[in-house]
């Protein structure tokens, strides 16, 4: 008698933990060049970015993880008593994708490491199209992950028993230099926050300008106890009476400002947050006016990661493997 298939694609102890993830720190592609398509379902499964076993509910036994020619990723799982087959990558990320694995891979690897879409084709031997497509579900990854852990600014710093600065500012120009090109387009504000000291930043697309709108942008991304460092600009009037007094409140004033130390009255970080905003999203969607609010997301996903100790291929896995459970 042949010994029966294993139900694991690999063994539960090789199965990696958010911790192990976050420190791989994988940045180039050679890094992950294996020889066989097994090798990438057994790099998947590890990461937790397809299931490494497959119950059958109808049976109530695991499913054998078994060789089949005829699927895509050479393997499938299927059941030992009602022969019912399931794909490697049902309920994944990447379910509905024709693609290769191994070219899944490397696709999340150059777009975590912010590499342009047509290298990243031809790194992964995909068409255009398919990479416009492709970047387009990263970003809703990244979208979805700022949604559910927003970047929540400022509070009370216990350390250095003192409250944590954040300095705050509207911007209507992101998108300003294209305009120069003949299109008009129609003036997109958004609200922008930087934390002194961890750079962590926040930036929200206003719709409707006017102050109670911004407060409540204010609100959702700052927590009490900060000291806040605006302009003078009416929209941020009284911001130290906002619930009851939960903010300390310091405007510029229109005073040049001479000593640059940490805790004087600028907004160094926030402005120097603009340039960036401003570079990246003018050299990525120039073109695509729909595509802002969804470029602006992945650039604060990108900000809010930038300094953390793990590189951002590992903080993109590991929001997929969140957002899509196997
Ligand atoms: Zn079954």
């Amino acid at each position: 008698m042949p010994p029966r298939s294993p139900s694991e694609i690999v063994p539960d102890a090789e199965l990696l933990t958010e911790d192990e993830i976050r420190k791989e720190n994988v940045k180039a592609i050679m890094d992950i060049m294996f020889p066989t398509a097994l090798d990438y379902v057994k790099w998947l499964a590890r990461r937790g970015l397809i299931a490494n076993k497959l119950l059958c509910i109808q049976c109530n036994i695991y499913c054998s993880f078994t060789i089949s020619r005829d699927s895509r990723d050479g393997h499938i799982f299927r059941c030992r008593l009602c022969s019912k087959r399931k794909s490697l990558r049902h309920n994944s990320f990447f379910s509905k994708s024709n693609l290769d694995l191994k070219q899944l891979v490397v696709i999340m690897l150059c777009w975590a490491n912010g590499r342009l879409q047509k290298d990243t084709a031809v790194e992964a031997r995909t068409s255009g199209h398919t990479m416009i497509d492709w970047a387009n579900y990263c970003r809703e990854v990244c979208a979805k992950d700022l949604i559910k852990h927003p970047p929540l600014l400022g509070g009370y710093d216990e350390e250095a028993e003192s409250p944590r600065i954040v300095e705050i500012e509207l911007s209507e120009d992101l998108m300003r230099g294209k305009r120069q090109r003949g299109k008009i387009r129609d003036t997109r504000w958004v609200l922008g926050g930087v934390e002194r000291k961890t750079g962590r930043a926040f930036i929200v697309e206003v719709k409707e300008m006017h102050r109670k709108s911004i407060i409540s942008i204010i609100q959702e991304n700052i927590l009490p106890e900060t000291i806040i460092i605006t302009n003078d600009s009416d929209v941020f009037k009284d911001l130290d009476k906002v619930s009851n007094g939960i903010y300390q409140h310091y405007t510029l004033d229109g005073q040049e400002l001479v000593d640059e130390t940490d805790s004087d009255i600028h907004l160094n970080s926030i402005r120097s947050l603009w340039l960036r905003t401003r570079a990246k999203i003018r050299e990525q969607c120039g073109t695509v006016e729909g595509m802002f609010a969804s470029y602006l997301n992945e650039f604060v996903w990108r900000e809010q990661h930038r300094n953390g100790d793990s590189d951002l291929f590992s903080e993109f896995i590991l929001c997929v493997r969140r957002q899509y459970p196997v």
